[in-house]
């Protein structure tokens, strides 16, 4: 089984009170999400996040893989980022991607990997998803889009205030596919191939840290 968390939801912006209950992301106390950010013309990051998923999940399908995704549709609200750590980890996935764009400075460009940093639950998983990271970096980068100029380095970021990472017990890393807030990128996060493209590079990652 291969877990996918496409990140927010395209309703969350509707119900504050939903997203501002607190839950536990392994180290302290956080929101249960965020609406996301969206690109200067309007198109949401919970959209492009949906897009990329659905793409990998019918590549990964065509390729006889099982999937798991933590929300069903981009019509709704929640679920909270603790719960969809226990989605992937519940289907005891053997290998779990969260699907994210950022909203960075304007100036800045590119893709970073968020990986764990371990804290008890997710002291299993720190070193293969170290390895997964690896593979979803060499694979990314068929894409077109850099390496991010502003975060973490030459790519990688350890984040140890993540729900989705802190709780993991399955190797997994927090893809931000490219800086919402810059135009250049915007363009490229809003357009169907380069969507299309950002699931096989992922699809390619997969497949690689599983062989
Ligand atoms: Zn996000």
């Amino acid at each position: 089984m291969i877990g996918i968390d496409p990140g927010h939801n395209g309703l969350n912006y509707t119900d504050p009170s939903f997203l501002d209950q607190q839950i536990w992301n392994g180290r302290e106390y956080e929101n249960c999400d965020t609406t996301g950010t969206e690109t200067a013309g309007g198109y949401t990051e919970a959209q492009f996040n949906w897009n990329v998923a659905t793409d990998l999940a019918a590549d990964l399908e065509s390729e006889g893989a099982g999937v798991v995704l933590t929300r069903s549709t981009n019509s709704g609200i929640g679920p909270c980022v603790d719960q969809r750590a226990q989605i992937l980890d519940a289907a005891q996935s053997s290998v779990a991607i969260d699907i994210h764009a950022d909203g960075g400075p304007t100036s800045g460009r590119g893709f970073a990997i968020l990986l764990p940093v371990a804290d008890g639950v997710n002291d299993g998983v720190v070193g293969s998803s170290q390895a997964f990271g690896v593979d979803v970096r060499s694979s990314f980068s068929a894409t077109g889009m850099p390496v991010s100029t502003y975060d973490g380095t030459a790519g990688f970021s350890y984040r140890a205030d993540l729900a989705g990472l802190n709780l993991t017990t399955v190797p997994k890393v927090l893809i931000e596919c490219g800086n919402m807030q810059n135009a250049t990128d915007a363009a490229m996060l809003s357009s169907t191939a380069f969507q299309q493209d950002a699931a096989v590079a992922l699809a390619d990652a997969i497949t690689s840290f599983l062989s």
